[in-house]
């Protein structure tokens, strides 16, 4: 037998792991309510028209060659415009490093951050690739405290008590998946100035910014002095083209304090050659064009949002804070017969039809919870409810 790498095995992506038993039951003719993998495009969302003709257009026209490293000067001029329009940040084009999609902005991170050994905080729970990432790099991700009771904020002295020697740099993920938290500014300037007191950089993960209810989205960007701050976005979720895989990422860095990790960034862009190049004239439609879809879009969604969270919190045994951004919902297992979130997870599976991912499946801090999704239509979240709410019943008799 031929041995893969431990790091490679290593790898656990729960939202996916949950997909092999489902298929199982699929193949048995039974039909699932799957709600979990938050791909809106797989709904009733898609790119809007503009994008989708640019990249037509790109291909037809030849932009079919290899780019710049760093991506498109047009493009990034674009992004620059964006960040600084929206946090009110002096960035240019060279600040700018385009990838594909936000996957590939954590992986010239943590390649440039680690290593062997160094920390990185993260927020507990957290989206996977973050521990599968940092741990693949040969670092140690380190969970940070969010507090249920207070919508799933962080929890900044715990943040504290988590910093050593080792510590490489403060993730925030805002909104946050799996819990759907909208971060108070409050809270960011405190994370700044804890990071500034460390001198250490703040990961940004900002894939949801204009996806937010009833609050608005802020930037640590917006908020930094002296601290740097590493801003992420792409076109996956707020342009709803998660299939074309491309995305940025941004740096705020006064000091220039990350000169080093920007050289390391940009050697990692260059042995994978570059991003895609018809997606990046896409992109520049999309980030120039008109937003209007989003309005609608968002509505939908909260519609959904409303309707979900209603639901969750009328049924026994379960209870739920309200996501204030992205489409996910963080619900707790208040009691039942289940030895873990995982059991409860495989039981809805099998009994209730519905896939739901389990909370241990995003880390620290995620057990005794489970997530999904809301991208659905009301009757097809209805039906879930229902199949729960029945099954929730006989399982607590
Ligand atoms: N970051 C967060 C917080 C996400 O939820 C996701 C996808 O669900 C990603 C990054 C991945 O984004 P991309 O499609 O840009 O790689």
């Amino acid at each position: 037998m031929i041995h893969a790498s431990k790091r490679a095995m290593g790898i656990e992506y729960a939202i996916r792991d949950v997909v092999l038993p489902a298929r199982e039951l699929e193949k048995k003719g039974i039909k699932l309510i799957k709600l979990n993998i938050g791909d809106p495009v797989k709904f009733d969302f898609d790119a809007p028209e503009h994008m989708k003709k640019a990249y037509c257009e790109a291909i037809m026209e030849g932009h079919n060659y290899y780019g710049d490293s760093e991506g498109d000067k047009e493009l990034r001029e674009a992004i620059a415009e964006r960040e600084r329009k929206k946090n009110g940040i002096d960035i240019t084009a060279d600040d700018v490093q385009v990838t594909a999609a936000v996957t590939e902005a954590l992986q010239f991170l943590f390649g440039a951050l680690i290593d062997g050994g160094e920390e990185i905080l993260i927020p507990g729970p957290s989206y996977p690739p973050y521990v599968g990432l940092v741990k693949f790099y040969g670092g140690v991700p380190k969970a940070y405290r969010t507090i249920e009771e207070e919508g799933w904020q962080p929890d900044v002295d715990d943040m504290r008590k988590k910093i050593t020697e080792k510590t490489r740099a403060i993730a925030i993920i805002n909104p946050n998946n799996p819990t759907g938290a909208l971060y108070e500014k409050k809270t960011l300037k405190e994370i700044i100035d804890l990071a500034g007191e460390y001198e250490l950089p703040v990961i940004s993960d900002e894939i949801y910014d204009l996806m937010t209810y009833e609050g608005k989205h802020v930037s640590p960007s917006s908020l930094t002095k002296d601290v740097p701050v590493i801003g992420m976005n792409g076109l996956s979720k707020i342009y709803f083209a998660t299939g074309w895989r491309l995305g940025y990422m941004y740096f705020v860095d006064p000091e220039n304090k990350l000169a080093e990790v920007r050289e390391a960034i940009g050697k990692l862009a260059r042995i994978r050659l570059c991003p895609n190049t018809p997606a990046q004239k896409a992109a520049i439609a999309g980030l120039r064009g008109s937003m209007d879809y989003l309005e609608e879009y968002m509505a939908k969604l909260k519609e959904r949002r409303d309707y979900i969270y209603k639901r969750l919190n009328e049924m026994p045994g379960i209870s739920t804070q309200k996501p204030e951004g992205a489409f996910y919902i963080f619900p707790k297992i208040e009691e039942g017969p289940w030895k873990s979130d995982k059991e409860f997870v495989l039981d809805v599976l099998h009994n209730a039809h519905v896939l739901f991912v389990h909370g241990s499946g995003f880390g620290e801090g995620g057990e005794g919870h489970f997530r999904s999704i809301f991208l659905a239509p009301v009757e097809v979240l209805e039906k879930a409810m229902d199949n729960l709410e029945k099954f929730m019943k006989e399982r607590l008799k």
